[in-house]
C-alpha cells in the first residue's frame, strides 16, 4: 500500500496550495484530483470568467467609447469561438505551470475520485492509499432547483462549455455569478435578461452598491427583472425556452443559465463512514484551525461554508500546512476584512462592514459615512457617461475605517491596497494623510469630506 505523510483530496485552489506548502516543508505528499488540476477557479471559475470579462471590456471600449476618442472603428463581427479558444489556450498553459510546480515540489498527483475508507485511508481507482494527515478540499458545485424543466437550463460550468454565443439568454440568480455572467453576455452582444427573486441583485452587499448597479443596468443593460421567481421552464418546438415566473410573467430565450448559489461536494466521499460532522447544508464543520472533529482529517475552501473565494481557500490551505508541518502551531485563517470584487460592469469592490452592519454593530451615533459620486473620467470625455460611487464607513472616536465600498471603472484594481490599510487598522485621518494620486478614481477615497 502506498503511504504518504499528507494527502489532499481535490486539486483546486485549497488542495494545490496546501500540498505544495507541505512538500516544501519536506513532507511526502499526494494530491488526488477527479477532474482537472486547478479546480473550479482555473477551469470553470475565476480564470475563464475574467477572460470573458476582459473580452467584454474590449467590446465596451470599441462600441461605447472608441468613437469619442476619435476612432472610426468598423467591427465586422465578434467571434465567440475565438475568445473561447484564446481563453482555453491560456488555461492549458496554467495546467502546464501547475504540473511543473507540483512536479518540482515532488507532489504525487493521482488522477481519480477519492473516498474515505478510514480516517487515514482513501480509496482511489480501487487502490487504497494511506496518509497520516488528510485534507478534504473538494470544493463545491452549482445548485439547480427542483422546478419543472430546471434541467433545460445550464449552470456556470455549462456557460464555460458554450461553443456558440446565445442570441437571447436569461440568467437566473442574484449573486456574484449571475451578475458577472449577465454582464459579460450583455456586453458581448447577447440579448441578456437577469431575473432576481427580490428587488435587486447583490442584496447582501452595501445598499449603495446594489442600488447603483441597478441604476447602471437600467441605462446600460442587461435587462433586469425584479421580483421574478422562476416557476418552470418549457422547451418550444423551435428549440427556444419559455421561462414562467411566479408573478405571472414569462420570457422566451434561447438559453437559460442558473446562478443561484453553490453547494459543497462532500456527499460522495464517505464522511459518515469515518464520522466527520457536517452541518444541515452538508458543509464540513471545522474549528478555527481547519480541524474536523476527526483527528488527522482537515477541511478548507468552498466545502466548509465560510467565504467561497480562491484566495481564502489558498491561504487556509497554506496556513494548515504551516501549522502541521512547519511548527507554526498558532497559524490559522483570519476571516475578518476579506476584500472582494464582483466583476460586474463596472466592477464592484468591497471590504468590511456594510452601512447597516456598521450601525448594528457600533450604533448610529458612532458611525460616520462618507460618500462620493462622480462620472468616471474615462467615460466623462465621451457621450456614454458612467457613474462611479464610493463609500467609506468609519466608526468610533478615532473614526477607524470599518467598511469601504465602490462601484466604478477600475474598482477591481483599486481595492487591494486599501485592504492592506484596513487590515493595519487605518483611520479616516490615516487615509487623509496620504497624498492623492491625480487624476484617478482611487484618489476619492483619500479626499472624502
Ligand atoms: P475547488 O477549486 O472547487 O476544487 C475542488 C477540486 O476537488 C475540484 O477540482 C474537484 O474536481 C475535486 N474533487 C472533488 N471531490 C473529489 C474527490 N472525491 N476526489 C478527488 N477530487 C475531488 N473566487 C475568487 O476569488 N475570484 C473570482 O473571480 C471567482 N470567480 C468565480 C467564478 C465562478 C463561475 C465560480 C463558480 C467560482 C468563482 N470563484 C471566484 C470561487 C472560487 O472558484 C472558489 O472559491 C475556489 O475555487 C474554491 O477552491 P476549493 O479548493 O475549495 O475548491
Ligand atoms: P451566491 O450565493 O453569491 O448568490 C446566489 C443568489 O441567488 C442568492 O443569494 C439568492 O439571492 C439567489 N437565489 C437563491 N436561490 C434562488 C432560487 N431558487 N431562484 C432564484 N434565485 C435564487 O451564489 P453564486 O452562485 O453567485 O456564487 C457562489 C459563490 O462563489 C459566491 O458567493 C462567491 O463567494 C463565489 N464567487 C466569487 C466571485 C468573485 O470573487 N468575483 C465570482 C463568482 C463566484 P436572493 O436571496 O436575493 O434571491
Amino acid at each position: 500500500m502506498r503511504e504518504f505523510d499528507y494527502l489532499c483530496i481535490g486539486a483546486g485552489s485549497g488542495g494545490i496550495a496546501s500540498a505544495n506548502r507541505a512538500s516544501m516543508h519536506g513532507q511526502k505528499v499526494a494530491l488526488v484530483e477527479a477532474r482537472h488540476v486547478g479546480g473550479t477557479c482555473v477551469n470553470v471559475g475565476c480564470v475563464p470568467k475574467k477572460a470573458m470579462w476582459f473580452g467584454a471590456q474590449v467590446a465596451e471600449a470599441i462600441h461605447r467609447y472608441a468613437p469619442d476618442y476619435g476612432f472610426d472603428v468598423q467591427v465586422n463581427k465578434f467571434d465567440w469561438s475565438t475568445l473561447v479558444a484564446s481563453r482555453e489556450a491560456y488555461i492549458k498553459r496554467i495546467h502546464g505551470s501547475y504540473d511543473r510546480v507540483l512536479g518540482n515540489n515532488g507532489v504525487t498527483v493521482i488522477n481519480g475520485f477519492a473516498k474515505f475508507v478510514d480516517a487515514n485511508t482513501v480509496e482511489v481507482n480501487g487502490e487504497q492509499i494511506r496518509a497520516k494527515h488528510i485534507l478534504i478540499a473538494t470544493g463545491g458545485r452549482p445548485t439547480i432547483p427542483s422546478i419543472p424543466g430546471a434541467e433545460l437550463g445550464i449552470d456556470s460550468d455549462g456557460f464555460f462549455a458554450l461553443t456558440e454565443q446565445p442570441k437571447r439568454v436569461l440568467v437566473l440568480g442574484a449573486g456574484y455569478i449571475a451578475v458577472e455572467l449577465a454582464g459579460v453576455l450583455h456586453s458581448l452582444g447577447s440579448e441578456t435578461h437577469l431575473a432576481v427573486r427580490k428587488h435587486a441583485p447583490l442584496r447582501n452587499f452595501d445598499p449603495m452598491l446594489s442600488e447603483t448597479l441597478v441604476e447602471i443596468m437600467a441605462e446600460d443593460g442587461p435587462t433586469l427583472h425584479t421580483n421574478s421567481t422562476p416557476k418552470s421552464i418549457e422547451k418550444q418546438t423551435d428549440g427556444s425556452l419559455v421561462v414562467s415566473f411566479e408573478n405571472g410573467n414569462s420570457l422566451q430565450v434561447d438559453s437559460v443559465i442558473w446562478a443561484i448559489g453553490r453547494e459543497p461536494a462532500n456527499d460522495k466521499i464517505n464522511l459518515e463512514g469515518i464520522g466527520v460532522e457536517t452541518d444541515e447544508r452538508g458543509y464540513i464543520k471545522v474549528d478555527e484551525y481547519s480541524n474536523t472533529n476527526v483527528a488527522g482529517v482537515y477541511a478548507v475552501g468552498d466545502n466548509i461554508g465560510k467565504v467561497e473565494l480562491t484566495p481564502v481557500a489558498v491561504k487556509a490551505g497554506r496556513l494548515l500546512s504551516e501549522r502541521l508541518f512547519n511548527g507554526q502551531t498558532k497559524a490559522k485563517m483570519d476571516y475578518d476584512l476579506i476584500p472582494t470584487v464582483v466583476f460586474s460592469h463596472p466592477a464592484i469592490g468591497t471590504i468590511g462592514l456594510t452601512e447597516p452592519e456598521a450601525i448594528a454593530q457600533y450604533g448610529e451615533d458612532k458611525v460616520k459615512v462618507y460618500n462620493s459620486s462622480f462620472g468616471a473620467m474615462y467615460t466623462a470625455v465621451t457621450q456614454h457617461r458612467q457613474v462611479t460611487k464610493m463609500k467609506l464607513i468609519c466608526a468610533g472616536e478615532d473614526q477607524k475605517v470599518v467598511g469601504l465600498h465602490g462601484i466604478g471603472l477600475g474598482m477591481d484594481e483599486i481595492l487591494q491596497g486599501f485592504g492592506v490599510a484596513m487590515k493595519m487598522g487605518a483611520t479616516k485621518a490615516d487615509f487623509d494623510a496620504c497624498v492623492a494620486i491625480h487624476p484617478t478614481s482611487a484618489e476619492e477615497f483619500v479626499t472624502l469630506r
